[in-house]
């Protein structure tokens, strides 16, 4: 049926932007020595494309260990909790354990197909990640899920967010109580617009202290971006939100007017000319001779990042996109 095949579509994302991720990885863009455990083919992308995943690994690492700092320095420790949708093969929590964060609440959620074979990665012996978890960490739901007592994947549909999403995530420990980060990378854009408002309602009715960061594709309608549109919809793949909310300004209004605090949203473009520090891109530029500016800039103007959070009192410093 359509509606199958569609969802097996979209699963098959989070394997493009693993091989993405690798690739940038095993050419030393980003350090990450976890994800080729998660990738059987492994491709080298082209310059440009590295380039790109540089930026919206260092934005997301960014932003995911400013919260988690920031978050246990407060009077509590262990007070942060991370909710990533639709997290793919996401390496992120690895990282931080590898880095000795004190990482507090993590919970991953992804299709069954998806988090099936992410936990069967981390439990195959030679991949040697499962001494990256804690120590009470078990395989659950018919190999489906990943249960500890701080570190959660759980298997769901986002589409049925309040129904099916919400009560696993109470059911593992989510606090409405604590400081809240939310990411979500290439994900919500699959969901209709009123899916994934649903999401974000539920966050702002249920928790009191929320940040959420999203990097989607945005603009639509200019030559690029229909090409971009295009080439997806060759591989059955639908970004059925990007037309309600197409630009920057529409992507943190979103937030704006659904009862967020404060949002602001910056394009790839924007972060890799001001945020990526000039030594980071002198390094880059040793790595792989990019010649296709013009085409990089493009791209990047495609994709943003848009950071929204509920409260004043949002554990989150510096790195306020374009001083929020
Ligand atoms: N965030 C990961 C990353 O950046 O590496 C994966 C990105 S991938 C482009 C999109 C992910 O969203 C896929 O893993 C897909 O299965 C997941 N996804 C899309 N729609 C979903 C839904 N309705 N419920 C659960 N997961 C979904």
């Amino acid at each position: 049926d359509a509606g199958a095949s569609d969802d097996a579509a979209v699963q098959g994302t989070s394997n493009d932007a693993a091989v993405s991720r690798e690739s940038a990885a095993s050419l030393g863009y980003i350090s990450d020595p976890y994800i080729r455990h998660f990738v059987k083919h492994p491709q080298r992308r082209a310059p440009l494309i590295n380039r790109g995943t540089h930026s919206r690994f260092e934005g997301v690492q960014r932003i995911l260990r400013q919260f988690i700092s920031k978050a246990n320095s407060d009077s509590e420790r262990n007070n942060g909790q991370v909710v990533v949708l639709g997290a793919g093969v996401d390496t992120s929590y690895l990282l931080l354990r590898q880095q000795e964060f004190d990482v507090g609440m993590y919970f991953e959620i992804d299709f069954a197909e998806v988090t099936a074979k992410k936990a069967a990665t981390i439990f195959r012996r030679t991949a040697n990640l499962r001494s990256m978890l804690p120590e009470d960490t078990q395989i659950a739901a018919g190999g489906t899920e990943i249960h500890s007592s701080t570190y959660n994947l759980l298997a769901g549909d986002l589409r049925e967010f309040e129904s099916h999403v919400v009560p696993k995530l109470f059911a593992r420990g989510l606090d409405c109580n604590k400081p809240t980060l939310f990411l979500s990378e290439c994900v919500l854009i699959y969901l209709d617009s009123l899916q994934s408002d649903q999401i974000l309602d539920w966050i702002t009715r249920n928790i009191s202290n929320a940040g959420i960061l999203t990097y989607e594709q945005i603009l639509p309608d200019d030559r690029f971006g229909r090409m971009m549109i295009e080439n997806l919809r060759n591989r059955g793949l639908e970004l059925r939100g990007l037309h309600a909310y197409p630009t920057l300004q529409s992507t943190s209004q979103r937030f704006l007017t659904r009862g967020w605090h404060r949002a602001a949203a910056i394009d790839l473009a924007t972060y890799h000319e001001h945020f990526v520090q000039k030594s980071e891109l002198a390094r880059l530029a040793k790595i792989e001779f990019l010649d296709e500016w013009e085409e990089f800039i493009l791209l990047a103007q495609h994709y943003a990042f848009t950071f929204a959070y509920t409260s004043d009192t949002y554990p989150f410093n510096s790195m306020d996109l374009k001083k929020i």
